[in-house]
């Protein structure tokens, strides 16, 4: 445990774009933001090399590049970014603690979680390659469906999150296969019957991916096994969606904030504030419906303007 105490007005946990967006409102209404990165520098988009959909780049841009120009933009202000992991904090108080590598101490006034999310995948050796590579494998149909337009994909999920994302797919590939594992949808009735009702969807039941088929450098189809028959079947397909759920990066703050079923922090509706005045979230650590880059930095500016309220109200 370290000796000294560190005294903040803000402190942002989380580098990606809430956290950097967050951070540019603060250090402009002179909170003085301390930000710390985690283990993720620039968060999830630095794992894309095309990102077509944040407004403002008309040619799109690269994950990497765009999280630098954010973190340049949060510096110009006078953000001070850290390195460093978050691994406990202590909400009981009207300060709040928060402990960086298990040593360093923090007292912050007002604390703006922006810890993002990660997808959950199969974890096959080809399905990791092919997401490494960059060659047709992904966990965000909104993010990377346009890149697979009138082709044929595959999508493996059956909760509502899939239904929502094959149904989103049909709209621009010519075909969707979608590949559930058990006998039964886990999606509500009326998710998993807008996707059986849609002509190029198919959907196969008791259905587990076995491999995910590529050239080498590209996707190029999808070996799976029916599990009642032990039928093995080959699909073509460019993209091969994954769509099994997220996991929220919450787990530290479980024992003050008030998270729903899956671990995402629940914010009063139409805020950024939590449960426990003066800790508010952006990004995707609060919000399982659209985990984008562009509403992760519209929350992680409503956090930014919360905090600066919240602390305003408190000096007058
Ligand atoms: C491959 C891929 C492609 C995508 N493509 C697009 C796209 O084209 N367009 C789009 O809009 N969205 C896209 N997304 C979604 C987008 O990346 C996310 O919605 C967005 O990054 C969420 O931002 P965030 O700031 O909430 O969190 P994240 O980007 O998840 O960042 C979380 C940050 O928190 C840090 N952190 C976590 N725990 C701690 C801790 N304990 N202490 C300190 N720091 C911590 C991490 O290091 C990281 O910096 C894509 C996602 C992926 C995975």
């Amino acid at each position: 445990m370290s000796d000294t105490i560190e005294k903040v007005k803000c402190l942002i946990i989380g580098s990606g774009p809430a956290g950097y967006t967050a951070a540019i409102y603060a250090a402009r209404a002179n909170m003085f933001p301390v930000l710390y990165q985690g283990q993720q520098p620039g968060g999830q988009l630095t794992t894309t090399n095309e990102v077509e959909n944040f407004p403002g780049y008309p040619d799109g841009v690269t994950g990497p590049e765009m999280m630098i120009q954010l973190q340049e933009q949060a510096k110009r202000f006078g953000t001070d970014i850290r390195d460093g992991w978050v691994t406990k904090v202590d909400f009981s108080g009207e300060i709040h603690k928060v402990w960086v590598n298990d040593t360093i101490e923090i007292h912050a006034e007002t604390v703006i979680i922006s810890t993002g999310a990660s997808a959950k995948y199969l974890g096959l050796p080809s399905e990791q390659k092919y997401l490494q590579l960059g060659g047709g494998v992904s966990a965000c149909a909104v993010c990377d469906g346009f890149f697979y337009r009138n082709q044929e994909v595959v999508i493996v999920g059956a909760g509502d999150s899939a239904c929502e994302e094959a149904h989103y797919l049909s709209n621009i590939c010519k075909k969707v296969t979608m590949l559930v594992r058990s006998d039964q949808f886990r999606a509500s009735r009326i998710m998993e019957e807008r996707v059986r009702k849609t002509p190029n969807i198919e959907i196969l039941m008791h259905t587990e991916t076995e491999e995910v088929l590529g050239d080498g450098q590209v996707v190029t189809g999808v070996r799976a096994k029916n599990r009642t028959t032990g039928e093995a079947i080959e699909i073509p397909a460019t993209g091969f969606f994954v769509a099994i759920g997220h996991k929220p990066n919450t787990d530290i703050f479980a024992d003050y904030l008030d998270l729903d079923e899956t671990g995402y922090i629940k914010n009063i509706p139409g805020t950024a504030k939590t449960n426990v005045a003066g800790v508010f979230v952006g990004g995707d650590a609060a919000d399982h419906v659209y985990r984008q880059a562009i509403t992760a930095a519209g929350t992680g500016c409503m956090a930014a303007l919360d905090a600066e309220r919240y602390l305003a109200a408190k000096h007058s």
